[in-house]
């Protein structure tokens, strides 16, 4: 299943084949891992990036770029059940990256079809959710409007517009921010140890540590496998439809879309990795049959993302006990200002500068929203390491030992706890996990 983004661009680099020394080692090129290299090496620090597979390989290359900070009813849920401040710090983090995209973008003079529109989170039932979050988003002082007609191809119940947002294509702007790094591909991390990164064939010694794989892939400490779980989402790109005047995101069971080029994607039918995959794809299949009857699918494509708890992500110290390992992940998939947001505070608790924002995001907080989540997910590890321990050990998840599931779909073996991926032959396609299925 191929994107609509053209990686082609992006310059191959060699494996790591010796011992390096770095003041920073970031550990994935997806957007996370190239921001953050890209920020700490503009700040002057000697980085090196160590890819497992290539450049934006990973969900940054399947991803549907809106950059927005507008993230479904993010603003309600932290304004009611986190507090006020929380709720500020979150718009005005994800307000400042949309802006800092266009600075970047600007100063490189990065040709990546950016483009300034609206983000419209809209309702197809649920006019209630969206005037609670309209309040919200007033009361913490982003301006935001309620309208009643979109561009849309169906009706809806209203949508909150958020103006000054944005849309690119990921791939021509990694393309140029990587093009700067350096990056050594097809080098899978599998270990750390002390200030040590461990790759088959290379080790880098580095002053810090940031691993930006996604999902991370040292379990202890740190307990993300506790933390987070993948949900995966399906997208179509089609031809000969009309275009939309901004980009759209359904709370309440609709789909999100953007123009790319001549074709609008439409993204949905959100589902826990491991489960209902066939199910889920088919369907978003037959709603854009229904919403575009006269349009032509282009491309077809899927891909997953780390969903926490709180719906906040996880970026800072990896734990109390590792000074120097950084992390981000949790971006609930809403990664590119995330993504963005996470590289300045990565770079100045690296470089020893106050950031305003690191308390909200610190992977060490603690509160109890989100604690349903919590067992739900501890729930379906106990469940998945117990079908383990009586599984044949090639449908074993080399993690943790869960047992996987095949997906019909997409013809891989899913885990339905930490969602690593493999082929059908049992290669790896996603981590946590850093090994094949066991022949
Ligand atoms: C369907 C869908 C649509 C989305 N659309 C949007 C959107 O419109 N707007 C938005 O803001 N967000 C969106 N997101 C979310 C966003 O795409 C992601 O949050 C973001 O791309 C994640 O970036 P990343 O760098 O963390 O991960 P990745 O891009 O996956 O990068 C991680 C990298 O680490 C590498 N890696 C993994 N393990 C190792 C290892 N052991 N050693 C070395 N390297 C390793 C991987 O190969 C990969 O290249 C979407 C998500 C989904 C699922």
């Amino acid at each position: 299943m191929e994107t609509c983004w053209d990686s082609e661009g992006i310059r191959r680099r060699p494996a790591l084949r010796e011992n390096l020394i770095a003041d920073a080692a970031v550990i994935g090129a997806g957007l996370a891992g190239l921001l953050t290299a890209y920020e700490l090496q503009r700040r002057g620090l000697n980085v090196i990036v160590l890819e497992a597979d290539r450049i934006m390989s990973g969900v940054s290359g399947r991803t549907t770029a809106k950059i927005t900070a507008q993230h479904g009813l993010i603003y309600s849920k932290l304004y009611d059940k986190v507090g006020e401040t929380a709720a500020r710090r979150y718009a005005a983090s994800n307000l400042s990256a949309v802006e800092k995209f266009k600075r970047i973008i600007d100063k490189e003079k990065i040709e990546c079809a950016f483009e300034t529109v609206p983000s419209y989170l809209y309702a197809t039932h649920d006019r209630r959710s969206l005037e609670h979050e309209a309040e919200a988003m007033r009361k913490i002082g982003v301006i935001t409007d309620v309208v009643e007609e979109t561009s849309l191809p169906f009706k809806t119940v209203g949508a909150l517009r958020l103006d000054g947002q944005a849309q690119f294509d990921p791939m021509k702007f990694a393309r140029a921010i990587s093009d700067k790094l350096t990056i050594y591909e097809k080098s899978k991390v599998i270990d750390i140890e002390a200030n040590r990164v461990i790759c088959e064939n290379g080790k880098v010694r580095a002053d810090n540590i940031v691993m930006a794989t996604n999902y991370p892939i040292i379990n202890f400490p740190g307990f993300y496998f506790m933390r987070q779980h993948r949900e995966r989402a399906y997208v179509e790109a089609i031809e000969g439809v009309t275009k939309l005047d901004g980009i759209y995101y359904g709370f309440d069971g609709g789909h999100s879309f953007r123009n790319a080029e001549n074709a609008v994607l439409v993204t949905g039918e959100v589902h826990r990795t491991g489960d209902r995959a066939l199910k889920n794809a088919e369907k978003l299949r037959r709603d854009v049959r229904i919403d575009f009857p006269c349009g032509s699918v282009r491309c077809t494509w899927s891909t997953q993302d780390c969903m926490t708890h709180d719906g906040i992500p996880f970026i800072g110290r990896y734990s109390i006990h590792s000074p120097n390992l950084f992390v981000i992940t949790g971006f609930n998939k809403w990664g590119m200002t995330s993504s963005m947001l996470a590289s300045e505070i990565i770079a100045d608790m690296i470089c020893d500068r106050a950031n305003d924002f690191e308390n909200l995001y610190t992977p060490q907080r603690l509160h109890t929203v989100g604690t349903k989540a919590l067992l739900a997910d501890v729930g379906q590890s106990v469940k998945g390491l117990g079908e383990g321990l009586f599984s044949k050990k090639e449908r074993k998840c080399t993690h943790l030992g869960c047992r996987l599931k095949f997906n019909e779909e997409e013809q891989t073996w899913d885990c339905p706890c930490h969602g690593s991926r493999f082929k059908k032959d049992g290669r790896l396609i996603n981590g946590p996990a850093v090994r094949d299925l066991k022949k």
